[in-house]
Protein backbone atom coordinates (compact mmCIF):
# COMPACT_ATOMS: atom_id res chain seq x y z
CA UNK A 1 0.00 0.00 0.00
CA UNK A 2 1.36 3.59 -0.68
CA UNK A 3 -0.30 5.94 0.83
CA UNK A 4 0.64 9.80 0.81
CA UNK A 5 0.25 12.62 4.30
CA UNK A 6 -0.54 15.78 3.50
CA UNK A 7 -1.23 18.89 6.34
CA UNK A 8 0.28 22.37 6.61
CA UNK A 9 3.70 22.77 8.67
CA UNK A 10 4.12 21.55 11.68
CA UNK A 11 1.35 19.43 12.44
CA UNK A 12 3.12 16.62 12.56
CA UNK A 13 3.61 15.13 9.30
CA UNK A 14 7.33 13.42 9.10
CA UNK A 15 6.70 12.20 13.22
CA UNK A 16 3.38 10.06 11.91
CA UNK A 17 5.38 8.90 9.43
CA UNK A 18 8.40 8.08 11.41
CA UNK A 19 5.66 6.04 13.21
CA UNK A 20 4.66 4.03 10.54
CA UNK A 21 8.23 3.45 9.94
CA UNK A 22 8.94 2.12 12.81
CA UNK A 23 6.35 -0.40 11.77
CA UNK A 24 7.99 -1.46 8.82
CA UNK A 25 6.93 0.78 6.15
CA UNK A 26 9.18 2.90 4.43
CA UNK A 27 8.88 6.51 4.72
CA UNK A 28 10.13 8.77 1.94
CA UNK A 29 10.45 12.20 2.71
CA UNK A 30 11.41 15.03 0.13
CA UNK A 31 14.06 16.62 2.27
CA UNK A 32 15.66 13.44 3.16
CA UNK A 33 15.68 12.12 -0.36
CA UNK A 34 17.36 15.08 -1.28
CA UNK A 35 20.09 15.17 1.33
CA UNK A 36 20.69 11.64 -0.15
CA UNK A 37 20.42 12.52 -3.52
CA UNK A 38 23.38 15.42 -3.18
CA UNK A 39 25.92 12.89 -1.15
CA UNK A 40 25.61 10.38 -3.63
CA UNK A 41 27.10 13.32 -6.04
CA UNK A 42 25.73 11.69 -9.12
CA UNK A 43 24.43 13.71 -12.15
CA UNK A 44 21.29 14.28 -10.44
CA UNK A 45 22.36 14.90 -7.08
CA UNK A 46 24.65 17.22 -9.06
CA UNK A 47 21.93 19.31 -10.01
CA UNK A 48 20.01 19.11 -6.89
CA UNK A 49 22.87 20.55 -5.03
CA UNK A 50 23.05 23.61 -7.26
CA UNK A 51 19.43 24.84 -6.20
CA UNK A 52 19.72 23.67 -2.45
CA UNK A 53 23.15 25.25 -2.19
CA UNK A 54 21.86 28.85 -4.11
CA UNK A 55 18.99 28.65 -1.32
CA UNK A 56 16.16 28.19 -4.20
CA UNK A 57 13.47 25.72 -4.44
CA UNK A 58 14.63 22.39 -5.93
CA UNK A 59 12.24 22.31 -9.27
CA UNK A 60 9.56 19.60 -9.63
CA UNK A 61 10.88 18.13 -12.23
CA UNK A 62 14.45 17.28 -10.13
CA UNK A 63 12.82 15.95 -7.63
CA UNK A 64 10.14 13.88 -9.32
CA UNK A 65 13.62 12.65 -10.90
CA UNK A 66 15.16 12.04 -7.30
CA UNK A 67 12.31 10.15 -6.43
CA UNK A 68 12.30 8.09 -9.33
CA UNK A 69 15.63 6.96 -8.65
CA UNK A 70 15.16 6.01 -5.18
CA UNK A 71 11.65 4.01 -5.95
CA UNK A 72 13.66 2.15 -8.25
CA UNK A 73 15.69 0.68 -4.82
CA UNK A 74 13.04 0.10 -3.17
CA UNK A 75 11.06 -3.57 -3.23
CA UNK A 76 7.81 -3.28 -5.03
CA UNK A 77 5.54 -5.27 -2.06
CA UNK A 78 6.71 -2.68 0.30
CA UNK A 79 3.89 -0.40 2.12
CA UNK A 80 4.94 3.29 1.36
CA UNK A 81 4.48 6.76 3.22
CA UNK A 82 5.16 9.97 1.06
CA UNK A 83 5.87 12.80 3.63
CA UNK A 84 6.47 16.20 2.05
CA UNK A 85 5.36 14.78 -1.57
CA UNK A 86 3.62 15.88 -3.67
CA UNK A 87 2.75 19.57 -2.58
CA UNK A 88 0.97 20.78 -5.57
CA UNK A 89 -1.18 19.30 -8.33
CA UNK A 90 1.59 19.42 -10.81
CA UNK A 91 3.34 17.05 -8.60
CA UNK A 92 0.46 15.11 -8.02
CA UNK A 93 -0.15 14.42 -11.30
CA UNK A 94 3.71 13.48 -12.24
CA UNK A 95 3.59 11.40 -9.21
CA UNK A 96 0.53 9.34 -11.07
CA UNK A 97 3.03 8.11 -13.43
CA UNK A 98 5.42 6.57 -10.62
CA UNK A 99 3.45 4.93 -8.34
CA UNK A 100 0.00 4.35 -7.70
CA UNK A 101 -1.45 6.52 -4.55
CA UNK A 102 -3.93 4.38 -2.33
CA UNK A 103 -4.39 6.89 -0.16
CA UNK A 104 -4.30 10.38 1.43
CA UNK A 105 -4.02 11.32 4.80
CA UNK A 106 -5.18 14.55 5.71
CA UNK A 107 -3.67 15.96 8.49
CA UNK A 108 -6.16 18.83 10.17
CA UNK A 109 -5.27 21.45 12.10
CA UNK A 110 -6.29 25.11 11.93
CA UNK A 111 -3.45 27.86 11.87
CA UNK A 112 -4.22 28.90 15.15
CA UNK A 113 -3.22 26.03 16.67
CA UNK A 114 -0.06 25.25 14.98
CA UNK A 115 0.83 28.99 16.08
CA UNK A 116 0.16 27.82 19.15
CA UNK A 117 2.29 25.15 19.04
CA UNK A 118 5.24 25.90 17.19
CA UNK A 119 5.72 29.44 19.15
CA UNK A 120 6.28 27.21 21.72
CA UNK A 121 9.20 25.48 20.40
CA UNK A 122 12.56 26.03 22.23
CA UNK A 123 15.60 24.19 21.39
CA UNK A 124 18.75 24.20 23.07
CA UNK A 125 21.73 25.95 20.76
CA UNK A 126 24.23 23.62 22.14
CA UNK A 127 23.05 19.83 22.32
CA UNK A 128 19.50 20.34 19.91
CA UNK A 129 17.55 19.22 21.94
CA UNK A 130 14.24 20.27 21.15
CA UNK A 131 11.57 21.57 24.12
CA UNK A 132 7.65 23.07 23.96
CA UNK A 133 7.09 25.60 26.87
CA UNK A 134 3.53 23.90 26.75
CA UNK A 135 3.90 20.17 26.32
CA UNK A 136 7.34 19.29 27.08
CA UNK A 137 8.78 22.33 29.35
CA UNK A 138 12.78 21.79 30.30
CA UNK A 139 12.28 21.06 34.30
CA UNK A 140 15.06 23.85 35.30
CA UNK A 141 13.49 27.68 34.53
CA UNK A 142 14.49 27.58 30.47
CA UNK A 143 17.82 25.79 30.59
CA UNK A 144 18.21 22.26 28.53
CA UNK A 145 18.13 19.37 31.08
CA UNK A 146 20.97 17.64 29.41
CA UNK A 147 23.46 20.18 29.16
CA UNK A 148 22.16 23.41 30.88
CA UNK A 149 22.68 26.07 28.14
CA UNK A 150 20.01 28.69 28.05
CA UNK A 151 17.29 27.53 25.37
CA UNK A 152 16.28 29.53 22.36
CA UNK A 153 13.21 30.21 20.04
CA UNK A 154 14.86 29.23 16.07
CA UNK A 155 13.85 32.67 13.79
CA UNK A 156 11.75 29.65 11.95
CA UNK A 157 8.99 29.36 14.86
CA UNK A 158 8.44 32.68 15.48
CA UNK A 159 5.02 33.89 14.99
CA UNK A 160 5.49 36.17 11.53
CA UNK A 161 7.44 33.87 10.14
CA UNK A 162 4.91 30.44 10.55
CA UNK A 163 2.04 32.51 9.17
CA UNK A 164 3.82 33.31 5.99
CA UNK A 165 4.58 29.50 5.50
CA UNK A 166 0.69 28.60 6.34
CA UNK A 167 0.16 31.33 3.84
CA UNK A 168 2.45 29.38 1.10
CA UNK A 169 0.87 26.18 2.37
CA UNK A 170 -2.76 27.13 1.60
CA UNK A 171 -2.32 28.52 -1.87
CA UNK A 172 -0.60 25.65 -2.92
CA UNK A 173 -1.91 22.91 -1.19
CA UNK A 174 -5.37 23.65 -0.80
CA UNK A 175 -6.03 22.49 -4.64
CA UNK A 176 -4.14 19.65 -3.64
CA UNK A 177 -6.71 18.64 -1.01
CA UNK A 178 -9.19 19.45 -3.09
CA UNK A 179 -7.75 17.29 -6.17
CA UNK A 180 -8.06 14.23 -4.01
CA UNK A 181 -11.23 14.61 -2.19
CA UNK A 182 -12.55 14.31 -6.14
CA UNK A 183 -10.45 11.15 -6.87
CA UNK A 184 -11.37 9.62 -3.72
CA UNK A 185 -8.75 9.33 -2.48
CA UNK A 186 -8.86 11.77 0.86
CA UNK A 187 -9.72 10.37 4.33
CA UNK A 188 -9.55 13.47 7.04
CA UNK A 189 -7.30 12.85 9.97
CA UNK A 190 -8.33 14.97 13.09
CA UNK A 191 -4.59 16.34 13.96
CA UNK A 192 -5.32 18.20 17.52
CA UNK A 193 -4.71 16.07 19.84
CA UNK A 194 -1.58 14.47 20.70
CA UNK A 195 1.05 12.32 18.42
CA UNK A 196 -0.38 9.19 20.25
CA UNK A 197 -3.65 10.25 19.51
CA UNK A 198 -3.45 10.98 16.06
CA UNK A 199 -1.14 7.59 15.19
CA UNK A 200 -4.18 5.58 16.56
CA UNK A 201 -6.62 7.11 13.79
CA UNK A 202 -3.97 6.42 11.29
CA UNK A 203 -3.58 3.04 12.57
CA UNK A 204 -7.77 2.57 12.50
CA UNK A 205 -7.76 3.38 8.91
CA UNK A 206 -5.03 1.21 7.64
CA UNK A 207 -6.37 -1.75 9.59
CA UNK A 208 -9.40 -0.61 7.53
CA UNK A 209 -7.91 -0.41 4.23
CA UNK A 210 -6.00 -3.56 4.41
CA UNK A 211 -9.28 -5.22 5.44
CA UNK A 212 -10.86 -3.80 2.72
CA UNK A 213 -8.13 -5.36 0.30
ZN1 LIG B 1 21.38 21.07 25.59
Amino acid sequence: MNIVILGPPGVGKGTQAVRLAQMGWIHISTGDILRESIEKGDTLGNKVAQYVHRGELVPNHLIVEVLKQKLQEIDCNSNIVLDGFPRNVEQARALEGLIKVDKVLYLKCDDEQIIKRLTARRICPRCGEVYNIITKPPSDNMRCDKCGSSLIQREDDREDVIRKRLEVYHRETAPLVEYYRRNGLLEEIDATGTIDEVFDQIREKIEEWAKRK
